[in-house]
């Protein structure tokens, strides 16, 4: 293999590393969103049965005020049954206090069922608000595994990024700018063998007279199909 192709083949060692590197880089903070979003998704559903929970106790008071109006009613209509001098007037007042004392009574059943209902809801509450101490104590430890890994990764980038620009001097720029626009276009595999007259990237045929040139090796050449810079596979890297 010609020497600039061997070191061109480092340059893409060193390059793909450093992309494999910046790739893991970034998924890590993939489970600390997940939780994030768990944790988002916990406080609305609190803030959802915040609002029911004031809804009920709105209609708690609601009912309460109405109970308190009614049995005073009932207690006046109460009192005005010992004065009343006909039995007509005595019938329709005794019917009157009936249907209050069994209006009340649904008052009653109601609020005893909103606040059975109340506390249900805060106790629910209470369960959501636990489950997000629980995701965000495991979020504060996976931030902080994320921050020592990140560190690593940074200085393992830098170092490679170092190793690499020292590799690229000793490429011609001309071949280096081709290299590195081919690298950005083909992620980062810029250089294929070619097996038997087949392009190993591309599996495009290298046309006859292109192969027998490649075999002796005498300048850089690049696969017509995918533009890659080719070698013989029958020469050692
Ligand atoms: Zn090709």
């Amino acid at each position: 293999m010609k020497p600039e192709l061997s070191i061109l083949v480092r340059l893409q060692g060193i390059d793909l590393e450093i992309r494999k590197l910046k790739a893991e880089k970034e998924r890590l903070p993939e489970r600390y969103d997940a939780l994030s979003e768990t944790i988002e998704q916990k406080e609305a559903e609190i803030e959802e049965l915040k609002d029911k929970l004031a809804d009920l106790r709105t209609r708690k008071t609601e009912v309460e005020d109405e109970l308190e109006l009614e049995l005073e009613r009932l207690k006046k209509s109460q009192q005005k049954l010992s004065a009343v001098k006909t039995g007509r007037e005595f019938q329709a007042l005794s019917k009157e206090i009936e249907e209050i004392k069994k209006a009340n009574k649904a008052r009653e059943d109601e609020i005893l069922q909103l606040e059975e209902d109340i506390d249900t809801l805060k106790k629910e509450v209470e369960s959501r608000k636990k489950e997000i101490e629980g995701y965000e104590k495991e979020a504060a430890a996976e931030k902080k595994h994320i921050n020592a890994k990140e560190k690593e990764y940074d200085k393992k980038i830098a170092s490679l990024t170092k190793e690499r620009d020292e590799v690229a001097k000793e490429v011609k720029p001309d071949l280096l700018a081709r290299y590195n626009f081919l690298a950005d276009k083909r992620g980062g595999v810029v250089i294929a063998a070619v097996d038997q007259g087949v392009c190993s990237a591309c599996n495009m045929n290298i046309p006859p007279q292109m192969f027998n040139e490649l075999l002796r090796e005498e300048r850089i050449l690049f696969c017509p199909s995918c533009q890659r810079i080719i070698y013989a596979l029958k020469t050692k890297i």
